[in-house]
């Protein structure tokens, strides 16, 4: 296997070969998060403007191989628990933190959704890392009502876990440009409160300059109303901007917000008296 360099800078899911399963060094893990995709076709339900995903298009994912999957996790783990992969891979010393599923897409739209929480289930205690390492799932929550789903966290709630659901916008004007998708708010309601009844949740945001113009006041000030009613149940509000560089096609002129920037805003947040970090 090609020696590489694993950085916060390089989330390239192919550099390995595996088809589902891909490490990463993650600024918000903190560490070596083991990500598993279940979207190998590239399809999503949503198409963020800012989205990281070579090829991404709008659809569900193809079949899953759940035995070529459940081999990948047992060769990863492997060579991570056992072999030399900490210490050749990465730049600096990290730690194994968690297995995420975070792909190339929205992974509850994959009906083997609950199949593979499963399989990873299994691992972890065949490996025996129910203490050491969290189970995170990074979803749009777009599915959280639907029964499967909730089966399968069900199950997650047996080991360390959390949901990092994400909310970039509250407004649909704002939505239908940043996400790509008809926002309800009555059904984001729903499931952030499915997702609050099952797990750990912290809200995930990503936040850009659009056109050289920072995210308004007022779409902060809707944001922090919607959050009102959830703050003294959600673990941490995440805000984040790009690190690497958009994969889609737009019109518009997206750029990062800087450490300031963001700052300003999680202090303006920060009155819902939850966590705000940014990274
Ligand atoms: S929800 Fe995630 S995978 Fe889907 S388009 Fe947005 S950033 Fe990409």
């Amino acid at each position: 296997m090609k020696k590489e360099i694993l950085t916060i800078f390089n989330h390239d899911r192919n550099i390995y070969k595996s088809k589902y399963i891909y490490p990463v060094v993650s600024r918000r893990s903190k560490g070596l998060s083991l990500g598993i995709n279940l979207n190998t076709n590239n399809a999503c339900n949503w198409q963020c403007i800012y989205c990281q995903v070579s090829n991404l298009k709008l659809g569900k994912p193809e079949a899953i191989d759940l035995k070529l999957l459940e081999s990948e996790l047992d060769e990863w783990i492997n060579k991570i628990v056992y072999g030399n992969f900490l210490k050749e891979c990465a730049s600096e010393k990290v730690d194994f933190k968690d297995i995420a599923f975070s792909g190339n897409g929205e992974p509850t739209a994959a009906p083997e959704f609950e199949s593979v929480i499963k399989i990873v289930l299994k691992k972890i205690e065949q490996f025996k890392l129910s203490k050491t390492i969290k189970l995170r799932l990074i979803t749009n929550g777009s599915y959280l009502n639907k029964n499967s789903v909730q089966s399968g966290l069900k199950l997650m709630k047996l080991f360390d876990h959390e949901i990092w659901f994400k909310i970039d916008q509250v407004i649909p004007k704002e939505a239908l440009k940043i996400n790509r998708i008809n926002l309800s708010i009555s059904n984001l309601k729903k499931n952030l409160e499915s997702a609050l009844s099952l797990s750990p949740t912290l809200i995930q945001t990503c936040l850009l300059k659009i056109d050289h113009q920072l995210p308004s006041d007022d779409s902060i000030i809707k944001f922090i109303e919607f959050l009102k009613p959830y703050a003294p149940n959600l673990k941490a509000i995440n805000l984040y901007s790009l690190a690497r560089p958009s994969q889609q096609k737009t019109n518009l002129y997206i750029e990062a917000l800087n450490k300031n920037e963001l700052e300003i805003i999680a202090d303006k947040i920060k009155i819902l008296k939850t966590k705000v970090e940014c990274y």
